[in-house]
């Protein structure tokens, strides 16, 4: 099938790589020169585990291709997907300017009849509005089935999520949309879930702020537990093996972050607020979100008295591991609250460093390794769990610090490993080793 995608950023150009993988033939669509000039040349604009070998792979077969030009772009596509983003507004509702741009360049450019398939995460009633919205720009007497199909891919692992993820959720009214999206989709082999648009809309942020909710649910065990002697990742593992419960998103530490969790839990909040509900609970999860974030300064403060001048390690920028993300990561508020304190900050992050750059204060120092950033530090504070600050020895903390102090905003070592290694260790929800 001959599809189009507009908007490559994390989820469009996962979609798109991945529709060209089996087998449709896709154009994806970016007003970023920048990033088509790149795409086209083999190079990822975003660092996702296995996306560029498949994109390179998909470019020399010959059913992948990068486009500034709409009219190019949309020429004789069945199918076309936008994934353009939708950040929130000041007052936390969603800004759709970039989805009615991007559905406006498609209306204007196309000459036969196409599905238009809304993948950003959008408000109840958003696409009913697309409908008449699309219908309003069109150039010629085409016609244009509107389905929304929101998207759950997580960051870090979209690639896999694209293919082995739980369910594809369909909304729509119309029977062919639904055949055809099930066509689309069905060499990926995941259970598809037909319904109608504005549950398909709700599903997708109801899911996002059921999760944001068990984080911020394990976040206050976790601050109950350290003051009660508890251990939450004990707790977290007796709880999730409950079935109804269940193990994921039980993982105490600095709260959620990232391009989606913030946003969609306000989202979501303001949505309520429009049809007079108070959405009580959501607001309480992010307002716990807040407070958690700010955690590790506060105990590094009553730890250390004054930050000023301290030397602080600051390990892990993205708002999680495996990506390059730093849109909404703890981390950055971190950092900030750091530099006001007028501590020295030394951050690390083994992909993320760029993307950071371009939101950190100037008085931020990078370093290009754990080591380099945690020499001669009086604390470190670890606030992403890649793989390499897991797997990086304690006793180097130990040897390389000015004192070993530690604070650990993921739990990433084993109680025990930190009493071997003589180190100051405060984590999240757990007792402090010193
Ligand atoms: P992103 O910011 O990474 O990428 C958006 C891309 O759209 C950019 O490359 C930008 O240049 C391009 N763009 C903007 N306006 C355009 C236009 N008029 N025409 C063509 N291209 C245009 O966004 P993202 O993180 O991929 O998110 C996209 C949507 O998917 C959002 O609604 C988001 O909430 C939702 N979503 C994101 C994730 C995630 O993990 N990132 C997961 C699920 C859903």
């Amino acid at each position: 099938m001959k599809i189009a995608v507009v908007g490559t950023g994390y989820v469009g150009l996962v979609t798109g790589v991945s529709l060209a993988e089996i087998g449709h033939q896709v154009t994806c669509i970016d007003i970023d020169h920048e990033k088509v000039k790149k795409m086209k040349a083999g190079i990822s604009p975003i660092y996702e585990p296995g996306l560029e070998e498949m994109m390179q792979r998909n470019i020399e077969a010959g059913r992948l291709t990068f486009t500034s030009n709409y009219s190019r772009g949309v020429k004789s596509a069945e199918v076309v997907y936008i994934a353009v983003g939708t950040p929130q507004n000041e007052d936390g509702s969603a800004n759709l300017t970039y989805l009615e741009e991007a559905v406006k360049s498609v209306a204007t450019q196309i000459t036969q009849s196409i599905f238009l398939v809304i993948k950003s995460t959008v408000p109840v009633g958003t696409n009913n509005y697309m409908k008449q919205y699309v219908k309003k720009h069109l150039k010629e007497d085409v016609k244009v089935e509107v389905v929304s199909n929101p998207e759950f891919l997580r960051e870090g692992s979209a690639v896999r999520d694209t293919f082995e993820g739980d369910r594809i959720v369909i909304g729509t009214d119309s029977k062919k949309a639904a055949e055809l999206m099930e066509e689309v989709n069905r060499p990926f082999n995941i259970p598809i879930y037909k319904t109608d648009m504005r549950s398909a809309e709700m599903i997708k942020y109801a899911s996002n702020a059921f999760l944001a909710t068990k984080i911020s649910f394990i976040n206050e065990i976790s601050n109950i537990c350290e003051k009660t002697g508890a251990n939450v990742e004990d707790v977290a593992k007796g709880m999730g093996m409950d079935q109804r419960i269940g193990n994921q998103f039980l993982q105490a530490g600095i709260g959620y972050g990232g391009s989606c969790f913030p946003k969609d839990t306000k989202a979501l909040v303001q949505l309520a607020g429009n049809v007079e509900h108070n959405f009580e609970l959501l607001k309480s999860v992010i307002k716990v979100n807040n407070y958690q974030q700010k955690l590790l300064v506060e105990k590094a403060m009553k730890r250390l008295g004054s930050l000023k001048g301290k030397k602080i390690a600051v390990l892990g920028l993205s708002f999680k591991p495996n990506t390059d993300d730093v849109r909404e990561s703890a981390s950055i508020h971190v950092v900030n609250e750091l530099i006001s304190q007028d501590a020295s900050v030394v951050a690390y992050d083994p992909i993320a460093n760029e993307n950071a750059k371009e939101l950190l204060p100037p008085s931020t120092i990078f370093a290009e390794s754990i080591s380099d950033a945690i020499i001669n530090a009086d604390c470190a504070l670890i606030l992403t769990d890649w793989k390499e600050i897991i797997k990086f020895p304690l006793q180097h903390y130990q040897e390389e610090m000015s004192y070993p102090l530690i604070f650990d905003g993921r739990n990433c070592y084993a109680l025990e490993s930190a009493k071997v290694a003589e180190l100051e260790y405060h984590s999240i929800g757990r007792p402090i080793i010193n």
